[in-house]
């Protein structure tokens, strides 16, 4: 048909487009359609049936409208479905960032977590061994403040130490004008339990000895072992006659105890007391019962001797008698014990110098 138009010949042309347009409006050959009803328009103008080509032209408008519509729908549709593939894909991508931040916050925090744990653990570590560290070197001092104190044979508290308390202790009977005295303990002819026994004996007595004396003193005295067999007590809040009690109740003790192995060796020993009154340190006070303790030994032995002050030139010595020691010093306040007075001073008899207490002597006190 547009070979027939286009060589002038309208009605041949018409001919083939009505023939063609069966055909093409049973397939969907929009475009062909469109051309045909085109150049049926263009052929009906050129034969002069105007009514025909504006019909012809007008279904040509139509189908161009419709295609135009169709072309448009698609393209809108096309849009949408990119549109929608487009905001698919950035939620996708939009998800996917979040995950990935996500992922990453979460690895990081797992990270920092165990970090945490770790300087949690390092802390706890670290805290471990100091506090180990500061156990130890108290427990270290407290050792090394133990062994310093502590007489290595007997256990006791060595000169050291127990001068130490000693001297808290006269202290506070200074502030508080309390009693104190002090005891001096010193075993007889203990040469010859080495002698005769053996140094390592000897060595097993002082242990015996020592656990005597804390078996023996009051929970509120302190006991030290201040030589080879020398042992000094500090008696707090005690006046004469308490002091004298004590004593003897810790000599009678010791007169009492067997010590296997030395057969029937009497352990005796001879103490000195000195009560607070004139002295002006406790190192006195400790000499004071040395010279008592001295006088014990030199009347005797196995027994408590008092000091009494020179200045006074009057010396005081309670003696108990050796013979039967543990009766004596269960009651050892009993009035049967003596006291002779010697003035050393105006060269008096004897008799008014100094006192000595013994229970055996004739009188009373
Ligand atoms: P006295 O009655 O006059 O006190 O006589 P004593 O023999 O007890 O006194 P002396 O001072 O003559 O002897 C004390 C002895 O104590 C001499 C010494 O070898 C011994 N001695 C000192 N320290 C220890 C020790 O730690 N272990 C032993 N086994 N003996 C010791
Ligand atoms: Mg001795
Ligand atoms: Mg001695």
């Amino acid at each position: 048909g547009d070979i027939e138009l286009a060589l002038g010949n309208p009605t041949a042309a018409v001919n083939h487009y009505m023939l063609a347009l069966p055909v093409l409006m049973e397939s969907d050959i929009e475009n062909a359609l469109m051309r045909t009803y085109r150049g049926l328009s263009t052929a009906y103008e050129q034969l002069g049936q105007s009514d025909l080509a504006l019909l012809a032209q007008r279904t040509y408008t139509q189908l161009l409208q419709y295609e135009l519509e169709q072309q448009s729908l698609e393209d809108t549709q096309r849009l949408q479905v990119e549109l929608e593939t487009r905001r698919y894909a950035d939620d996708n991508d939009r998800l996917q960032n979040l995950q990935e931040e996500q992922e990453r916050e979460l690895a990081y925090s797992e990270k920092l977590r165990g970090l945490q744990l770790l300087i949690l653990a390092l802390g706890t570590g670290i805290l471990v061994l100091v506090f180990s560290m500061l156990w130890r070197s108290r427990k270290n001092a407290r050792r090394l403040h133990t062994l310093a104190n502590t007489d290595e044979l007997t256990r006791l508290l060595n000169r050291r130490a127990i001068m130490q308390y000693g001297a808290g202790q006269w202290q506070r009977s200074l502030r508080s004008s309390q009693p104190i005295a002090c005891l001096a303990f010193d075993v007889d002819h203990f040469k010859s339990i080495n002698d005769n026994f053996g140094h390592a004996k000897g060595d097993e007595v002082l242990r015996m000895l020592a656990a005597e004396l804390m078996a023996a003193m009051r929970v509120c005295d302190a006991v030290g072992r201040i030589g080879g067999e020398e042992f000094l007590l500090i008696a707090a809040d005690t006046d004469p006659k308490q002091a004298f009690a004590l004593a003897e109740r810790i000599r009678c003790r010791i007169a009492a105890t067997r010590v296997p192995g030395i057969a029937d060796r009497k352990l005796t020993i001879s103490v000195g007391i000195a009560c607070k009154t004139s002295e002006s340190s406790l190192e006195q006070l400790v000499q004071h019962a040395d010279e008592a303790l001295y006088s014990a030994k030199t009347s005797g032995r196995n027994k408590s001797v008092f000091f009494e002050q020179k200045s006074q030139q009057t010396q005081f010595v309670l003696q108990l008698g050796m013979e039967k020691p543990e009766q004596k010093q269960l009651k050892p306040d009993l009035p049967s014990v003596v006291i002779s007075l010697k003035d050393e001073v105006n060269g008096k008899p004897a008799g008014t110098a100094g006192r000595t207490c013994s229970r055996p002597a004739a009188g009373t006190l």
